[in-house]
């Protein structure tokens, strides 16, 4: 069964999709920067504040998506055929 995040991106299972969910909110409470996975540009993860992306884990990285990428991001990521967290093909 998959089940998918905010972003469209498939998990493999609930215990995937928790794990995905909880991982993306620590990014996001650490106020951590980055760089976009799409454009580059420079963004700033906020949990609180003035978030400029969204965060997806993605093949063991914070994949970073900006706000303006972000209709390109979830197209992306309904087409990826496997879990953003164990990497196991859904
Ligand atoms: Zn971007
Ligand atoms: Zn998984």
């Amino acid at each position: 069964m998959v089940m998918r995040g905010g972003f469209g991106e498939p998990y493999c299972s609930q215990e995937c999709y928790d794990n995905g969910g909880k991982y993306a909110s620590a990014v996001m409470l650490k106020n951590q920067t980055g760089v976009c996975g799409f454009c580059q540009k420079p963004v700033q993860a906020s949990m609180y504040g003035a978030s400029t992306c969204a965060i997806v884990p993605y093949e063991g990285v914070n994949l970073f998506i900006c706000n303006s990428c972000s209709a390109k991001g979830k197209a992306y990521l309904r087409d990826y055929r496997k879990c953003c967290k164990c990497q196991k093909s859904v």
